[in-house]
């Protein structure tokens, strides 16, 4: 079976290509800092290295929270700029992070890896990091890869890397996300593949989606699965099934939950379901035992099964998962 480009792709973007982008303005540059000392809404985050990510009309899935909110602020999301790193500021936010807060987390509303300078930025505070005992978490689509360098020293750092992949990526995408995780790895690196999920009714997308998760099991992966909401705007819904579920807080959203729950590789629950203990001591699925176990695990997502039952699913997990919007800029 062979993952391939899904022919009908673009219909994702029928919606969001209508945006007028000559009349929204560069991204604002922000401050780099991390947790509450600097106004974000927890400590278990730090400020994204760039402001920005793809342009509005081309954003993944044809559906982003993110440019969608600054698109209302009256900002062109694909104009990005490499954010503010000012060293004496980043430490004193570390500082006053918690005593047990062991981890961050890159960033939450753009990606990171646009180019070999925000790399270089990353690694570079992740080292940081490391002087204070702090892992990094980053999640990303890998636009750009970084050289071997930058992912020596991530690698030496305990940063994990969780790449998105999903049934909906290009065969050039999907290629070159595993090619990474692969190479990560192989420099000693924590490479978690991070499933996008959704429910097909489309074949070829059943197809790629099983593609992904069997390379997961084939490979001695540790993984973590993310169901994808869709905006019920997007022409891409007809391609799903029907026995979908409006999300609680966010009701022009369908979604299905977590799907493959009954897989032990897909262990990881989201970033919001960590604990400030959460420790990952290997990405080998094989290699977890009763010495090398994930610590700080806090519940997951509802499962698809869960929903079924109650679709409203009021459990503190969806709830704690849906304050995680962005609040203030
Ligand atoms: S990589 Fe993330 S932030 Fe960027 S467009 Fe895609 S979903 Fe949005």
């Amino acid at each position: 079976m062979k993952f391939q480009t899904f022919d009908n792709r673009d219909k994702m973007y029928k919606r969001v290509a209508l945006v007028n982008l000559t009349e929204l303005k560069d991204m604002p540059q922000m401050k780099i800092g991390c947790g509450k000392f600097c106004g974000l809404p927890f400590d278990c985050l730090m400020t994204d290295v760039m402001s920005g990510c793809l342009a509005s009309n081309k954003v993944c899935y044809g559906n982003c929270t993110a440019a969608e909110f600054w698109k209302k602020k009256g900002y062109d999301f694909g104009k990005r700029v490499l954010n503010k790193f000012d060293k004496e500021f980043f430490i004193k936010c570390v500082k006053n992070l918690p005593n047990g807060q062991l981890w961050l987390r890159q960033g939450w509303i753009s990606d990171c890896s646009f180019s070999q300078e925000s790399w270089k930025l990353i690694a570079e505070i992740s080292s940081l990091l490391n002087s204070f005992k702090i892992r990094l978490l980053i999640i990303t689509k890998i636009h750009y890869t970084p050289k071997k360098s930058t992912l020596v020293e991530l690698a030496k750092n305990n940063v994990e890397i969780r790449v998105s992949l999903s049934a909906l990526d290009t065969e050039k995408e999907y290629k070159n996300r595993l090619k990474f995780l692969n190479m990560y790895r192989d420099l000693g690196g924590l490479s978690i593949p991070y499933i996008m999920s959704s429910k097909y009714k489309n074949e070829e997308l059943n197809k790629n989606q099983l593609v992904l998760v069997n390379y997961v099991i084939e490979n001695d992966f540790i993984a973590g699965e993310h169901p994808l909401r869709f905006d019920k705007g997007n022409e891409i819904i007809k391609d799903l099934e029907e026995c979908g579920f409006s999300h609680t807080k966010f009701p022009n959203q369908y979604w299905f939950g977590r799907l493959f729950y009954n897989i032990p590789n897909f262990i990881l629950p989201p970033p919001t379901h960590l604990k400030e203990n959460y420790f990952l001591p290997t990405c080998y699925f094989s290699h977890l035992d009763m010495e090398h176990k994930i610590v700080g695990l806090d519940g997951n997502l509802p499962t698809f099964e869960q929903l079924s039952k109650d679709s409203t699913q009021k459990t503190e997990g969806l709830m704690k998962h849906a304050e995680y919007v962005i609040q203030k800029y």
